[in-house]
């Protein structure tokens, strides 16, 4: 996942996966004195969630001594999070299926990736779980998306230079086993859900999820193992993507106009 000489930047939320990935990787980092660490917050503009995690956010980088950058949806699309689930609402998109989440993702992703080659970094790690991985494997087949599944790994494939290679340290370690290490090193960090949570997908499939693990343990692990064993068919039988740059913004994309700008156009606000 890491060579001894990685410049790695963090993306930090302010909630407790993240800020324990900041803890751990800042351990491990001190005997690999040719690597660097750093770290970035997405502020999406949730008033009352994300600015409350921010805190979280620049308390423990301050703490820890990590250099850390701050980048927001207002700054990098002129318009918060907020804004934009308004203006969908008004709009009446978000009954076709467009949630807050799903403009939140594809957008976050954006700005991380800016951000982290904007700090000229190796790698960019993020704080996905078991719960994470398993939950986004289930959501990928609901929406018809199968081939996606091979995507859920633990380091993404490096397709383009404008893109920073992903990883994700705790793909394999269970939420609960992240909160608890939280609690154990009295970290602080961010408690409440994010208000728009409740309207993903995601969030049904992490109960459905949960209420297995409780009453067949080790489920979560299973289900990340098998898609490990049909990987190679999967990526053997996916058409090769081939990225080409965004008219619009220059950005990488697979077709002549990327999500992100597609998204903002269709919202009339770029
Ligand atoms: Fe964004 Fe959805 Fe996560 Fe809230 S729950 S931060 S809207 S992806
Ligand atoms: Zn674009």
């Amino acid at each position: 996942m890491f060579k001894p000489n990685d410049k790695i930047m963090i993306a930090v939320s302010g909630g407790k996966d993240s800020i324990a990935l900041l803890h751990i990787l800042l351990k491990i980092e001190k005997a690999f004195p040719k690597a660097s660490l750093c770290a970035v917050t997405v502020d999406e503009g949730i008033i009352g969630y994300r600015d409350e995690a921010l805190k979280f956010a620049i308390d423990n980088c301050k703490k820890l001594g990590i250099n850390h950058a701050v980048t927001s949806f207002k700054e990098l699309y002129s318009y918060s999070l907020d804004k934009i689930v308004k203006v969908t609402s008004e709009k009446g998109e978000s009954g076709r299926g467009l949630t807050p989440c799903a403009y939140c993702g594809v957008l976050r992703r954006r700005a991380l990736n800016l951000a982290a080659r904007k700090g000229g970094v190796d790698k960019l790690a993020t704080a996905h779980n078991l719960d994470d991985e398993t939950q986004t494997i289930l959501l990928n087949i609901l929406h018809g998306d199968a081939l996606r599944m091979a995507r859920v790994k633990p380091v993404l494939a490096d397709v383009h230079p404008k893109f920073v290679q992903r990883v994700k340290p705790l793909c394999e370690v269970p939420e609960k086993e992240v909160a608890l290490y939280a609690y154990l090193k009295r970290i602080e960090f961010q408690g409440i859900p994010c208000p728009y949570a409740s309207t993903a997908l995601r969030n049904d499939i992490r109960v459905m999820l949960n209420r297995m693990e409780e009453k067949h343990a080790g489920v979560k692990f299973t289900l990340i193992k098998s898609i490990e064993r049909i990987r190679p068919t999967l990526e053997a039988v996916a058409e090769e993507v081939k990225l080409q740059e965004c008219r619009n913004c220059g950005e990488p994309t697979v077709g002549k106009i990327c999500k992100p700008c597609q998204m903002l156009r269709k919202l009339d606000i770029r």
